[in-house]
């Protein structure tokens, strides 16, 4: 990680119970050149040890629960953050949280899209909307675009790529998934088109195919290389990738 990351003074991370989310929770908190304050949401979050033992062992790391699915648990944890943050505001969100139901053709159902288009697509809009005061609080003490002003990340796949379903791509069945991160996909650049002129940068990142639960245990990447790519390339963002959807490596994706 560079140290362009001391310049952002508070993040918030949801789904941190396990998988991508944990990790990145775990390499901030460890790092020299981390954010001053480090906001672990969870659904549950005495139901994950690691989180627990983090925020218990860690100074500036706080868990507060966060089920993004619901607009009551939303309203909640903004209490909490704000009380939290005060009035330097947060820096930036990452719109981690996201849930995988496997569907091909013969088992798609109405249930299984929209549930995954709640908590894939729906949800990272209304956590941003209901945390949008306190990122504009952190834009307005700050210039230029990046983590030190203030950033709305939002953790993406090339499975919502469109380009993407042209060769190698057509080969992953998974209606729900793919459909509710292409409108995520959207979600971004409706936002980045919003609050670019607030000085809030936003953009998609794909990790890559990582071994977490819902990656499986064949993907490519270890969660810690993905995610110590995803920190590399959040130390370096510019207004150039206001707007933009990369993955781990820093890499351009087609939409
Ligand atoms: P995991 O399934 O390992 O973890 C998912 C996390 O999201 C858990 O912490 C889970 O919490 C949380 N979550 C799900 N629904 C909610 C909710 N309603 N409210 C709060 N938290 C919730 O997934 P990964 O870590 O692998 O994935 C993280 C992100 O990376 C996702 O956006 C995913 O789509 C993306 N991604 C992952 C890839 C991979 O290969 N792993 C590839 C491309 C993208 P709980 O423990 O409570 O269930």
């Amino acid at each position: 990680m560079t140290a362009s990351l001391t310049k952002c003074k508070s993040v918030l991370i949801t789904g941190s119970s396990r998988g991508i989310g944990l990790q990145l929770l775990k390499q901030l908190a460890k790092s020299t050149d981390r954010p001053a304050t480090i906001i672990a949401t969870a659904r549950n979050p005495t139901g994950s040890k690691e989180l627990q033992e983090l925020s218990n062992t860690c100074p500036g790391v706080y868990t507060v629960t966060l089920d993004t699915d619901s607009q009551q648990s939303i309203s909640s944890a903004l209490k909490e953050v704000q009380s939290i943050v005060g009035s330097k505001g947060l820096n930036c969100l990452i719109n981690n949280a996201a849930i995988n139901i496997s569907t091909d053709i013969d088992t798609v159902t109405p249930e299984a899209m929209m549930k995954t288009f709640q908590t894939n697509s729906v949800a990272p809009l209304f956590v941003t909307k209901a945390f949008l005061p306190l990122l504009q609080t952190a834009a307005g003490q700050s210039t230029g675009m990046g983590m030190h002003r203030a950033a709305v990340i939002n953790i993406s796949s090339i499975l919502g790529s469109i380009t993407y379903t042209r060769g190698e791509g057509a080969n992953f069945k998974s209606y729900a998934y793919r459909i509710s991160k292409a409108a995520l996909n959207m979600v971004t650049r409706c936002l980045a088109a919003d609050l670019g002129s607030h000085g809030i940068l936003c953009m998609a990142l794909h990790p890559g195919w990582v071994k977490t639960d819902m990656g499986g245990p064949l993907a490519e990447l270890t969660v810690e290389d993905s995610v110590s790519g995803l920190l590399t390339v959040l130390s370096n963002l510019t207004d150039n990738d206001h707007g933009e959807f990369k993955d781990y490596r820093g890499n351009n994706i087609p939409w």
